[in-house]
């Protein structure tokens, strides 16, 4: 399985307290979770500042999973790009996006909604699994903490998915539908709320277990080759 990851990379430049929490970045952290996979290659690590955010058309038609962390630079991500990875979602590429990634382009659009929700920093979030025979709640506790993240509250602006594997309650008193997968195309994707950049949640074992299993879940069985509406028979 060849795994991409997007990590945006301006959280990094423009708040010193990241780099106090991901000493090598986000994307840093994403690779571990990925050199510890035996079944996935890692083809590249692409950010906003690099040529094409280093999604070129040669690296996703080589991706079958596309790990994907981003934030304040959504706006700023070029639309041709968003559109060609929305593209290759359709024609089987894996899709996981990962907290403040769900308002990237590219979901929004396989979406067709706002993807938009209520947030708060710095609060305690209990994970709870709600779909306990889903593949990406494999080895997943019932429930477990998180002692610091981000709460993000209903209502979510996405549409009914196809499965809800975890539910996020925090001592705010908010909760969200904290992972969950959708198909478009051939492709699938899951989406996760944890991920704050200022908080240690991509070390957290179970989080790391997670993402892996998503990453497997959503390795395509079969691409279709060119645009999704032009399958030969
Ligand atoms: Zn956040």
């Amino acid at each position: 399985m060849n795994i991409t990851i997007f990590n945006e990379g301006r959280d990094e430049k423009r708040k010193p307290e990241v780099l106090k929490v991901y000493p090598n970045t986000i994307g840093g952290a994403l690779k571990e979770i990925v050199e510890e996979m035996e079944d996935a290659t890692l083809l590249t690590i692409g950010s906003l500042y690099d040529e094409e955010c280093g999604l070129t058309e040669e690296i996703l038609e080589q991706t079958d999973v596309l790990i994907y962390w981003s934030h304040g630079g959504n706006r700023e991500f070029p639309d041709a790009i968003a559109a060609r990875i929305h593209e290759h979602v359709l024609r089987g590429m894996g899709f996981i996006v990962l907290h403040s990634a769900i308002g990237c382009k590219a979901f929004k659009s396989l979406m067709g909604t706002s993807c938009t929700f209520r947030y708060q920093h710095d609060v305690t979030e209990k994970v709870i699994c709600c779909n306990k025979t889903h593949p990406i709640a494999e080895g997943i506790e019932d429930r477990f903490e998180l002692p610091m993240e981000e709460s993000y509250g209903e209502y979510m602006d996405i549409p009914k998915p196809d499965d809800v594997i975890f539910l996020g309650w925090f001592d705010n008193g908010e909760a969200c539908r904290s992972g969950c997968t959708f198909t478009r195309g051939y492709g699938k994707i899951f989406m996760f709320q944890p991920g704050h950049e200022t908080t240690p949640t991509f070390y957290h074992p179970q989080i790391k277990q997670i993402i892996k299993n998503a990453c497997r879940w959503a390795n395509p069985a079969r691409k279709a080759e060119k645009a999704f509406n032009c399958i030969p028979l």
